[in-house]
């Protein structure tokens, strides 16, 4: 009997993942034979664990710090990699190394979900410059919004954003100190913010009075900023059902099958209100 083919989520940390819970589940939901385990990979090692696991006939996905060595290692890149200059999600075909960046339909999906509609038209906020920004503005791109104003807080990210994503519906905007030119249908946080518990709000909900604010960070049960948008009536979510959409994109990927969502969704961990 030959080895069942490994999967694993690699990054630097990485006990936090929920990664491995939600593929066990896949499998388990599907009834694959495969292992999906959170491997703690340092920079030197990440092309060789890449190597073992589409040598197993597996795959995997990869987070932070790696998203973007990922992507250069890749011999056959998605559209998304391309454009987003990260990779989350990689497997073998054949001597290929082969990558896509499934956080970006994960955010269609998930905004999709949440909103009962695409983005076609809207007007769109969004905070931050780094690796998830990207990616939020590629899927974006997709939709074809009408417009979408982008911060940061350091300007000089903000400009290298601007340069690879050259389009005449993405504006920077310098200052939040009035908010955005107009009230954004949608605002979304793509920054870090809201990770850890002391962390200050991304921005003050009153000077930018978006009509939905869509955070990619998730929290337990969830972040102070869902909490603020929804005391003020605003409908919100947390990055929870992107990160389950991100990992159903990365079973299809992989297995070329739709992926059990509910048995993904279920997997997501139950937090107690007061945890
Ligand atoms: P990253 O590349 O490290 O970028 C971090 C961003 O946060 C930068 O724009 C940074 O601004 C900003 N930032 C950090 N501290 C700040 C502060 N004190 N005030 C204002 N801005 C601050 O990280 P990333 O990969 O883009 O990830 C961002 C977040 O998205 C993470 O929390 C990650 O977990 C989440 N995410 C969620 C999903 C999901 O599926 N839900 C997927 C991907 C990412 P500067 O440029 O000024 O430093």
């Amino acid at each position: 009997m030959s080895p069942s083919p490994r999967f694993a989520v690699l990054g630097n940390p990485i006990s936090h993942s929920l990664s491995p819970s939600l593929h066990r589940a896949a499998f388990e939901a599907t009834d694959l034979i495969a292992t999906y385990d959170p491997i703690q990979v340092i920079g030197p090692e990440l092309g060789s664990v890449m190597g073992e696991l589409t040598g197993s006939g597996g795959g995997g996905n990869v987070t932070l710090p790696h998203k973007e060595s990922a992507a250069a290692l890749l011999t056959r890149a998605s559209s998304a990699v391309e454009a987003t200059g990260a990779c989350n999600t990689f497997w073998g075909e054949g001597d290929d190394l082969v990558g896509d960046n499934t956080d970006v339909v994960g955010f269609n999906r998930a905004v999709e979900g949440f909103l009962g509609q695409d983005l076609k038209g809207a007007k769109v906020g969004v905070l931050g410059s780094g690796g998830a920004a990207r990616a939020v503005l590629h899927a974006l791109l997709e939709q074809g919004p009408d417009r979408v104003w982008i911060w940061n807080r350091t300007p000089a990210r903000l400009a290298t954003l601007m340069e690879a994503f050259s389009h005449p519906s993405i504006k920077p905007v310098t200052t939040l100190e009035d908010g955005f030119p107009e009230r954004p249908d949608l605002l979304v946080n793509a920054t870090s913010l809201g990770l850890s518990p002391d962390d200050p709000l991304p921005i003050s909900l009153e000077r930018v009075r978006p009509h939905a604010v869509f955070d990619l960070v998730y929290g337990k049960p969830t972040t102070a900023f869902v909490v603020s948008a929804s005391q003020q009536g605003i409908p919100a979510t947390d990055g929870k059902t992107m990160l389950v959409h991100q990992a159903a994109a990365a079973f299809e990927r992989w297995f070329e099958r739709e992926a059990p969502l509910e048995a993904m969704m279920a997997a997501l961990p139950r937090f107690p209100e007061t945890d």
